[in-house]
């Protein structure tokens, strides 16, 4: 077996996993859906943003060169409503924000500016422009609003519902299944017999998953047996992406590596030089990508977001799949694991201008209550010695 050492990466890792991933491709979505999603072509606007000039401002909508002084209001342009004519010299147009400014005018007067009198008003000083949000000043139609490769946001999806824009190009979500193995293994709710535990990773994993865009399966959990495992991961060959859990150790009854090797998938790469999450196996059979994570909860919360997170966004068209490293600093020294790459559970505090990490105590892979208290995981490079407290390291938001 390669000493751990010599295994590869995290980095290393990631990048054979991202060599293998390829956009589903592009498929039309409807604006109001599209949350969430990314871009697989820049789409551009429909319509000139502001749509026409408008006003920035309640005010009378006036010509510059009349003021200051009094003038006639002949009319009123309301949202939605504009005013029908012209606004002629010594005239004004009583206006609200985001109204049309009648041709003619070239300022808006805020109304705390102004005072009535009689059928006029009398008006400060004001530039030509003043209050005035000119045509396409925001955008112009045909210019492109967002570029593809890119998750749509809030601010995205609003920014193209503002500029007309009906549907989008996104690239397709993987169909991605989930499967737990394990003789022990016994859902929330039941009984726990001798030497049996409660199954929680495929419910960890779906939540993962669903939050980076898959269209989650959950398959019913198998034992280790061979023809039920066979059974369930051929049927997970179907998918674009299968992500199994447990199984993939040395031990007699660890059948996935062997099951997907029979069903003709090709292992790209089997162990990582990271703890926890060593036993990753990756395997790639016809188009469907094969993530088998080891059983231990958090080594198969972990192995996920350094390798499946981004394949699930690459697949998708992400430009920059992740992980999304973020500076931190520790708030206590650690000791480097001189093999492996080490991820610890942390809970991150800002303090100062710095997020300040504070590994949570029991880091072993097997203790997944404690990750209940973190929202980061911190990378601690591999080396001799210690990370002293106050040194920047990396970290991921959970
Ligand atoms: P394995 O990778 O199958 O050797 O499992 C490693 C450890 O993780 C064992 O203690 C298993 O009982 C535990 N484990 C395996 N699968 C799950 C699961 N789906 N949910 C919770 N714990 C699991
Ligand atoms: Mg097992």
């Amino acid at each position: 077996m390669i000493p751990v050492r010599d295994l590869p990466s995290i980095d290393r890792a990631r990048e054979l996993v991202l060599a293998r991933t390829h956009p589903l491709g592009p498929e039309t979505v409807e604006i109001t859906q599209a949350a969430g999603r990314i871009l697989a072509a820049a789409p551009t606007a429909a319509v000139d943003l502001p749509p026409f000039a408008s006003s920035a401002m309640d005010g009378y909508a006036v010509r510059a060169a009349d003021t200051p002084g009094r003038l006639r209001v002949v009319g009123q342009s309301a949202a939605g409503r504009p005013y029908g004519g012209e606004t002629g010299p010594g005239e004004a147009v009583l206006i609200s924000t985001g109204a049309v400014v009648p041709t003619g005018a070239d300022a808006v007067v805020p109304v705390e500016r102004i005072e009535r009198d009689g059928d006029g008003v009398r008006v400060e000083a004001v530039d030509a422009g003043a209050h005035v949000r000119p045509r396409a000043g925001d955008v112009h139609a045909g210019a492109e609003v967002a570029p593809a490769g890119i998750a749509l946001g809030a601010s995205q999806v609003g920014a193209l519902a503002a500029a007309g824009v009906a549907t989008v190009l996104c690239g397709r979500r993987p169909r991605l299944g989930i499967l737990a193995t394990g003789s022990e293994l016994r859902t929330p709710g039941s009984a726990l017999g001798p030497g049996e535990i409660y199954e929680s990773n495929s419910l960890a994993l779906a939540a993962q998953a669903a939050s980076a865009g898959a269209l989650v399966e959950v398959f019913s959990s198998v034992a280790d047996d061979r023809a039920a495992t066979r059974a369930a991961i051929g049927r997970g060959l179907e998918l674009d992406l299968f992500i199994t859990s447990g199984g993939v150790s040395v031990g007699p009854h660890d059948l996935v590596r062997g099951v997907l090797a029979e069903l003709g998938a090709q292992e790209i790469f089997w162990r990582v030089a990271v703890k926890p999450g060593k036993p990753v196996a990756f395997s790639v059979a016809a188009e469907t990508l094969v993530f088998g994570l080891p059983g231990n909860p958090v080594s198969s919360l972990v192995a996920f977001e350094l390798f499946v997170r981004p394949a699930i966004e690459a697949l998708q068209g992400l430009a920059e799949p992740g992980p999304r490293w973020l500076p931190g600093r520790l708030a206590v020294a650690v000791t480097r694991g001189e093999g492996r790459d080490e991820l610890l559970r942390a809970r991150a505090d800002v303090e100062d201008d710095a997020v300040f990490l504070t590994p949570v105590t029991g880091q072993e892979s097997h203790m997944i209550a404690r990750s209940a208290v973190a929202n980061a995981l911190v990378l601690v490079r591999r080396g001799v010695g210690v990370v002293e407290r106050e040194a920047p390291v990396s970290y991921l938001q959970l």
